[in-house]
């Protein structure tokens, strides 16, 4: 068979070498000169919370990764550091009220006027200090290894202000020099969770982000990293298509149309149920029921190593991937999980 450019593997398809999440963490060397600069952040008795409703977690040990949130509420237009305390206050509220937590989930706070605050009580006193971690609660599963900020506002569609920009980069800047966090680990919540947070436009910076506080790090940028996508309601894509294959070949009865609609949701929804994948909801003004949305927790359940004359569910899903990529599958190659990655990006 003659070897096109485009053939799958052989030069139209480019494989980066990256460290997948889950991998060991690359600690950064940060030097002696300790280059940025501490950001005001206004602590829960300045900004009046509650008192905690029970005892504050203190790990012995550093927080792993830097987790990116947005709130899913609404993107107000009051860019005071009084609207910043009030809505401290609300998401304090909404987690001991409604989700029943001790406290505030998330360590930090960043407003869309560009204003930080503390979430859970003890969260700057810790992070100052640079060697232990206050376990918070805003990523299912990894609250252990994340510290987490909650963006203010939604942004599935429409871009941050600067001023939230520039506090988010100084910030966690800041933070990877306490801890010596490389870039690298700067993640999403949907790097953990199968969740739309922190919304499509504000994730898709996350490179940008990496970068930006390389460069206030003073460190070098990071790779890419390879991820999985995070397909919801309303969706009509090849992804979708594949999902459907990959749901049909573990016994789920929908049809494979490429269309996201109630059967597939309902079908993610039981594979996470028959799992025991859960996800941390973000505060949100807004209610929207993401549990039968796909992402990072849903991909490893279905994929399998495919190799060329393969058939069945899975091997259609691969093939519909290659296809909507104009690409054609090396007759000696397979595909795994990091080339899965790749045809889904
Ligand atoms: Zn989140």
């Amino acid at each position: 068979m003659a070897v096109s450019r485009r053939d799958l593997f052989r030069g139209g398809f480019t494989v980066t070498a990256m460290s997948a999440l889950g991998a060991a963490a690359t600690p950064v060397a940060v030097g002696e000169a300790r280059a940025v600069a501490r950001p005001r952040i206004y602590t829960c008795t300045e900004w009046g919370a509650r008192a905690a409703n029970g005892t504050i977690d203190v790990l012995d040990r550093k927080p792993t990764y830097i987790v990116v949130h947005h709130t899913a509420g609404t993107n107000a237009t009051d860019y005071t550091v009084e609207h910043a305390f009030q809505i401290s206050r609300e998401i304090q509220d909404f987690h001991m009220d409604e989700r029943g937590w001790i406290d505030t989930g998330q360590q930090l706070t960043n407003s869309r006027g560009g204003f930080v605050t503390e979430g859970r009580h003890r969260s700057v006193e810790i992070l100052d200090g640079g060697t232990r971690h206050v376990q918070g609660a805003n990523v299912a599963d990894h609250n252990s290894e994340i510290i987490g900020i909650e963006n203010e506002g939604l942004y599935t569609s429409v871009d941050v202000p600067q001023a939230l920009w520039d506090s988010l980069v100084q910030l966690v800047a800041y933070i990877g020099q306490q801890y010596g966090i490389a870039p690298s680990e700067i993640r999403g919540h949907r790097d953990f969770n199968a969740t739309e947070c922190p919304g499509e436009l504000l994730y898709g910076r996350l490179p940008e982000l990496r970068e930006a506080v390389a460069a206030a790090m003073g460190v070098p940028a990071p790779e890419a990293t390879r991820s999985w996508p995070l397909l919801k309601t309303g969706a009509r894509n090849e992804k979708v298509q594949a999902l459907q294959h990959l749901l049909r070949a573990h016994g789920f009865e929908l049809q494979a149309d490429g269309t996201f609609g109630a059967s597939t949701f309902a079908a993610v929804r039981r594979l996470a149920e028959a799992n025991g994948v859960t996800c941390q909801p973000c505060y949100a003004g807004r209610s929207v029921d993401e549990s039968g949305f796909a992402g990072v927790t849903t991909w490893p359940l279905l994929v399998r190593t495919v190799r060329a004359g393969d058939t069945g569910e899975v091997a259609r899903a691969a093939q519909v991937l290659i296809a909507a990529r104009g690409l054609r599958f090396a007759p000696d190659r397979v595909i795994d999980i990091p080339t899965w990655q790749d045809l889904l990006a």
